[in-house]
């Protein structure tokens, strides 16, 4: 296998896997230092973000100006914080209830709303229905998340059609919407924007399991004509905002008493507070999958960004990778599944790039950033470091979080 000398990425991650002649990854080459990118602009950017939105302000007071879809992270706290206290917009907040929830993601979705004193509308589906969809996306893709993968794109669109609120504001594009800043460009097939999530809600449709089209109505999409008649647009908040996760979350922390949450996975608190899996199981299964995990993705944006050491990095991902997390007994618990179960499902799916069975019949792993540290041309390419231990976090904990799943 190969590993970007810049970073910790093997040759299989998913996307921009392609390496240089110097053996640096297309993330690390595509890298751009938001400082330099928001350097000289940031005013007219914001300015620019300001009249966008206007345009979809509600000009009588009948109805809201914009939905943001939330799911209780720092990402949601801070873009409700701009729209709502900066900017003095009148947002719908509206949450398509994964069911996977911690109690620090309650906890800080219900500060969210109180201290900010926005609307919120929060979908919870079928708690049964969620075990059942949730195996059958293991079953086929790996993924015990698709329900909340395709739910959290589907089910704000519905509701933006319903009530007739043409603005969705999220902090990255919202997958294949039209987009509020630019004019009359071509609009992609509805089906190619579900890609992202590998099904349709149709394609979830199990006799065995006892799913029907009916259960799933929160994950289909709104038709073309329903969309086109409310003109209905997304807007990346992240164009214009200068997005550093760490400086935001460590603002919310200050400001609104923001709680973070250790995982057993990665070394990053700030991200995915509010749901058990993000960074448990669901990332486990990734790296049963490929190899590598969120700790990667991770230690590569904090070495981009010159926070951390190569060195420092592949120290993180041997601590990390290979750790199975102690919420996957959670889910288990939650979807009435055998450890075993769960395993065997994942046997047709392990990457052969990476993992070989022993003699024993056990998946070993084949390769490893760790037996990388000093391949030849890494010293040409590592980044200097600006500061000391700089990638470290802020812990910021609920005093009580509990390991259980909180439904509603
Ligand atoms: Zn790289």
């Amino acid at each position: 296998m190969k590993y970007c000398k810049k970073c910790v990425n093997p040759e299989n991650v998913y996307e921009m896997n392609d390496f240089d002649e110097n053996g640096v990854c297309g993330m690390c080459r595509n890298w751009k230092n938001y400082d330099e990118v928001f350097a000289a602009e940031q005013k007219n950017k914001e300015k620019r973000f300001i009249e966008i939105l206007e345009r979809y302000r509600s000009k009588d007071g009948s109805n809201y100006d914009m939905i943001i879809p939330v799911s209780g992270g720092k990402d949601s706290l801070y873009q409700v914080h701009l729209l709502k206290k900066v900017y003095g917009f009148n947002p719908l907040l509206v949450t398509f209830n994964h069911t996977f929830n911690t109690k620090t993601g309650i906890y800080n979705m219900t500060n969210m709303v109180e201290k900010l004193g926005v609307d919120h509308i929060r979908f919870t589906p079928n708690p049964q229905l969620i075990s059942k969809t949730s195996r059958l996306s293991l079953k086929k893709f790996g993924d015990i998340c698709w329900h909340c993968h395709c739910g959290i794109f589907t089910f704000p669109l519905r509701i933006a059609v319903a009530f007739k609120i043409p603005l969705l504001i999220s902090e990255h594009k919202y997958y294949g919407l039209l987009s509020a800043d630019e004019e009359n460009k071509f609009q992609p097939n509805l089906k190619d924007r579900l890609f992202a999530v590998r099904a349709e809600a149709k394609d979830m449709v199990d006799k065995e399991l006892g799913i029907e089209l009916k259960d799933l109505v929160q994950w289909q999409m709104p038709s073309q004509e329903e969309i086109d008649k409310v003109g209905v647009r997304g807007l990346s908040i992240a164009e214009y905002i200068k997005w550093d996760s760490k400086v935001i979350t460590e603002f919310l922390i200050k400001e609104y008493g923001f709680k973070t949450k250790e995982h057993d996975r990665t070394y990053d608190c700030y991200a995915n507070a509010e749901c058990h899996h993000c960074s448990g199981t669901h990332d486990y299964l990734r790296y049963l999958k490929s190899g590598y995990g969120r700790v990667t993705d991770d230690v590569g944006i904090d070495i981009r960004k010159g926070l951390m050491t190569r060195e420092e990095g592949i120290k993180m991902v041997e601590k990390f990778d290979g750790v199975k997390p102690k919420d996957l007994d959670i889910y288990l618990k939650r979807v009435n599944m055998t450890e075993e179960e769960f395993m065997k499902y994942m046997e047709d799916k392990r990457e052969e790039s990476v993992w070989f069975k022993d003699s024993d019949g056990q998946w070993q792993i084949k390769d490893s950033v760790s037996r990388h540290k000093n391949d030849q041309g890494v010293e040409k390419v590592i980044s200097p470091l600006s500061r000391v231990d700089s990638y470290k976090r802020i812990s910021n904990p609920l005093d009580d979080e509990i390991e259980k799943h909180i439904i509603m």
